[in-house]
């Protein structure tokens, strides 16, 4: 329609100017302003005046409209194209240290949509200092809209992000366009992507693979960020890529799954927040506390998410240390069932030296948080994760989806059972 537009345009010059339809259109003074009078041949000249009256409003430079469409779901105003290297596209931070975005309104959502969205962006907010408030007085806001679209950073005023569509509903795809809002641009775009994937031009739709002079945080290339493209994504050509990883094109890229380890680190690095936050997202690992097994520090406070794709979390701690106290209120592990810390508490304040504890999740995201308090360290925690029993951890007390190894329950401080 671009197009059509451009040569409707022209031959409207080209009627006016040469007469080439004389006398159709002509310019009569009225009150001393212009207008253009459809004087004959009027359906035609009608229908070329109100194309030609559309093809200026969507390519003259008004102001507040300068935007475009850029790589499929970015909307870019002009002059905005240096990625994150845009200090004032950043949101401004509040004088406790959080970034706060307020969501609007999302009264005209059903339920589901809301409860989609507010996941994907309590993630964000837990593993990161930006926070997604209601909205009192501010300003500088966003405001949920259909579709699957975001402008690039903080345009000021009330700012439109396309949360809810279909292919939109995914964790991952929502916190994609809220990333975009924050000021990151598609992973496969950066500066250096040439030296980590192939972009296959011979089957692309022309327009979305653009390289950009981006701030890359001094953070590595990351294949499974949710601002990844998929390796089919735009292709021209059913069945052939439009990227390939290199050198290993099986690679995997483009999952919506939820932020990855290095999308927490960018968002963290990138407004300076002081979070000790990691993603846990394979089907099993372990993890342990800073240090291990050599003392943890002082004041440390850490989250880590635990997200397997629909399956249980299954946990064991392999050691435990910490520092004992009245109630664990000085250093202590606590789990949620869930990706917040206003998800169900699993595992309340645990410390010392007591048995090992042993956890399952209802669902398939598991939140553990360490923190330490001024003085009197210990050697810490090792943990280990999976998504199913063996025969070490068979013998369980379910209560609520709360499993707790029959010998250990006992003896747990302020462990929240009926
Ligand atoms: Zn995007």
């Amino acid at each position: 329609s671009v197009y059509f537009n451009v040569i409707i345009w022209y031959i409207f010059l080209f009627e006016k100017v040469l007469g080439f339809f004389p006398p159709s259109v002509e310019e009569i003074s009225k009150d001393g302003k212009s207008w253009l009078v459809c004087t004959s041949c009027l359906p035609f000249c009608t229908c070329i005046c109100l194309l030609s009256a559309l093809h200026v409003l969507h390519f003259l430079p008004l102001p507040g409209s300068e935007i475009a469409v850029y790589e499929g779901d970015i909307l870019l105003r002009r002059g905005r194209r240096s990625a994150i290297n845009c200090d004032s596209c950043l949101w401004p931070k509040s004088q406790d240290g959080l970034v706060k975005i307020s969501p609007g309104p999302l009264l005209f959502l059903a339920i589901t949509e809301r409860s989609w969205i507010a996941d994907a962006l309590q993630e964000i907010s837990t593993l990161t200092c930006v926070q997604f408030v209601n909205r009192t007085t501010e300003t500088d806001y966003v405001y949920v809209e259909r579709g699957c679209w975001s402008y690039f950073g903080k345009i000021g005023g009330r700012q439109a992000v396309g949360l809810v569509k279909n292919g939109c509903m995914d964790k991952g795809a929502i916190q994609h366009e809220m990333n975009h809002a924050l000021g990151f641009i598609h992973e496969q775009a950066r500066s250096d992507r040439d030296r980590f994937v192939k972009i296959m031009w011979e089957h692309i739709v022309a327009g979305n693979f653009g390289k950009m002079n981006s701030k890359n945080l001094g953070l590595p290339y990351d294949y499974s960020s949710v601002m990844h493209y998929g390796a089919y994504d735009f292709s021209s050509t059913p069945g052939k890529p439009t990227i390939v990883p290199v050198p290993d094109p099986s690679i995997p890229i483009g999952q919506r799954d939820g932020l990855s380890n290095l999308d927490v680190a960018k968002i963290n690095k990138l407004y300076k927040c002081n979070c000790c936050s990691s993603v846990l997202p394979k089907p099993k690992g372990s993890f342990s506390s800073v240090n291990y097994p050599s003392p943890y520090p002082n004041n440390s406070n850490c989250l880590w998410l635990i997200r397997i794709r629909r399956s249980k979390i299954f946990l064991q701690f392999e050691a435990f240390d910490l520092q004992r106290s009245s109630d664990c209120s000085s250093d202590y592990i606590k789990i949620y069932n869930g990706n917040s810390k206003s998800s169900p508490v699993l595992l309340d304040k645990y410390c010392g030296k007591g048995p090992l504890p042993s956890l399952v999740a209802s669902g398939s995201t598991m939140l553990v948080e360490f923190a330490s308090d001024e003085s009197i360290t210990a050697t810490g925690f090792r943990a280990s994760y999976n998504r199913g029993f063996n025969l070490k951890t068979q013998r369980y007390l379910a209560v609520r989806n709360i499993c707790i190894p029959i010998d250990v329950h006992n003896s747990l401080h302020k462990q929240v059972l009926p």
